[in-house]
C-alpha cells in the first residue's frame, strides 16, 4: 500500500513533489495548507478560524487540524493510499494520526522527509508563486510560467501566498525548527522515515522517491 506522508520544511518542496506523485502513482493529495486556504476562500466556519493563524504564519490549533485529516482519511478515495503533504507537524499530531490511522486500517508505510538548507528555502519562498485557481506551484526564476502572471495549467492568474513573506516566513521556520522537525525522531523510531536531499530538482527527486515506492 503507498499511505505515504511528505515531509520537510517550507520551501522544500512538497507540494510540487506531490503533484508529480500524484499524477505518477494515482494517489489523493491531502494537503491541510489547501484545505485551509480552500476553507478561507469560501468562508466557511473552519476558515474563520484558520485565517487568524495561518496568515502571519502560526500553526492552526491541533483540534481543528487533526478533525479534519480524520474526516478527510476516511473518505473512499483514500482507501488504496494517499499523499499526506503538510501534516503531521506537531508531535501530538504524529501521535494522533499513528492512532487514526490504526483505527481505520490506512496505517503509514512511508514518510518522505525532503531535506533542504535554509538559504536556498528563503530563496525559494521568496519567489514562489501560485495558481489561485488551482495551487500550481512557480517560481519567477526557476519554474516560470509561460507567460508572466499566467498559469500553465488552468490559466488562472498567479499570485503571492500572504504568508509567503519575510516576517511569517521566519516564524514558520521557527515553529518548524522547534515543532515539526521532531517528529523526524519520531518516525525514524517507529522505521517509517526516509531522507531525500531536496537540492537536486524536482524530477531527479521523483526518479529517487520512486525508486522507493516501486521496491515495496
Ligand atoms: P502549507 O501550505 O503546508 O505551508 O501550510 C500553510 C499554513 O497552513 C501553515 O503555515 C499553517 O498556518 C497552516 N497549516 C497547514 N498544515 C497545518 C498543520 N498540520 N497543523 C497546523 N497548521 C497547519
Amino acid at each position: 500500500m503507498k499511505n505515504i506522508i511528505l515531509m520537510g520544511p517550507p520551501g522544500a518542496g512538497k507540494g510540487t513533489q506531490a503533484k508529480l506523485l500524484i499524477s505518477k502513482f494515482n494517489l489523493p493529495h491531502i494537503s491541510t495548507g489547501d484545505m485551509f486556504r480552500e476553507a478561507i476562500k469560501n468562508k466557511t466556519p473552519l476558515g474563520v478560524i484558520a485565517s487568524q493563524y495561518i496568515n502571519d504564519g502560526h500553526l492552526v490549533p491541533d483540534d481543528v487540524t487533526i478533525g479534519l485529516v480524520k474526516e478527510r482519511l476516511s473518505q473512499e478515495d483514500c482507501a488504496n493510499g494517499y499523499i499526506l503533504d503538510g501534516f503531521p507537524r506537531t508531535i501530538p499530531q504524529a501521535e494522533a494520526l499513528t492512532a487514526l490511522t490504526k483505527e481505520i486500517g490506512r496505517e503509514i508505510d512511508f514518510v518522505i522527509n525532503i531535506d533542504t538548507p535554509k538559504e536556498m528555502l528563503v530563496e525559494r519562498i521568496g519567489g514562489r508563486r501560485v495558481c489561485k485557481v488551482c495551487g500550481a506551484p512557480f517560481h519567477i526564476v526557476t519554474r516560470k510560467p509561460k507567460v508572466d502572471g499566467v498559469c500553465d495549467v488552468c490559466g488562472g492568474e498567479l499570485i503571492q501566498r500572504k504568508d509567503d513573506n519575510e516576517e511569517a516566513l521566519n516564524t514558520r521556520l521557527e515553529i518548524y525548527t522547534k515543532d515539526t522537525k521532531p517528529i523526524l525522531d519520531y518516525y525514524e523510531s517507529l522505521g517509517l522515515l526516509k531522507s531525500f536531499d531536496g537540492t537536486i530538482g524536482a524530477e531527479n527527486l521523483l526518479k529517487e522517491i520512486s525508486k522507493l515506492l516501486e521496491a515495496k
